[in-house]
């Protein structure tokens, strides 16, 4: 855990969220700032800045992550309508926080294009 981390600060509970799902590894919890019907964002409970400091000792967290991400699915009910994932890495996708993050979208018909 990183003590400048806005989301290991949300993890530990310290900042207020909306948990969506939470299992040993990852936590799931509502974006403040919504782009969808559902937006949900799944961390893993272990300060990865992004996904280029992910290590292979860190595939427990990885393969949780999406586990996670099909549990928000399930529990938002658009595993039959469908969603859509997204991870910000870095300055050109406009990462915002520098904790391992995928949005989860979904809940209305999406557009096509990915940019
Ligand atoms: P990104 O821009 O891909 O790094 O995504 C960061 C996301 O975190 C944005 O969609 C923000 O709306 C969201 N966000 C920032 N602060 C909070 C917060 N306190 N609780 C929930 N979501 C947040």
């Amino acid at each position: 855990m990183d003590d400048n981390c806005l989301f290991c600060k949300i993890i530990k509970g310290e900042i207020p969220s909306t948990k969506v799902y939470e299992d040993e590894k990852t936590y799931a919890f509502r974006d403040i700032n919504p782009e969808a019907p559902v937006h949900v964002l799944v961390v893993p409970k272990k300060h990865i800045s992004d996904l280029m400091h992910v290590e292979a000792e860190d595939k427990e967290y990885t393969c949780a992550m999406f586990n996670a991400i099909k549990e928000v699915a399930k529990a938002e009910n658009i595993e039959e309508s469908g969603f859509r994932i997204i991870s910000n890495n870095g300055e050109n996708a406009g990462q915002s926080v520098e904790h391992l993050h995928i949005h989860v979208v979904g809940g209305k018909k999406l557009g096509t294009n990915v940019v």
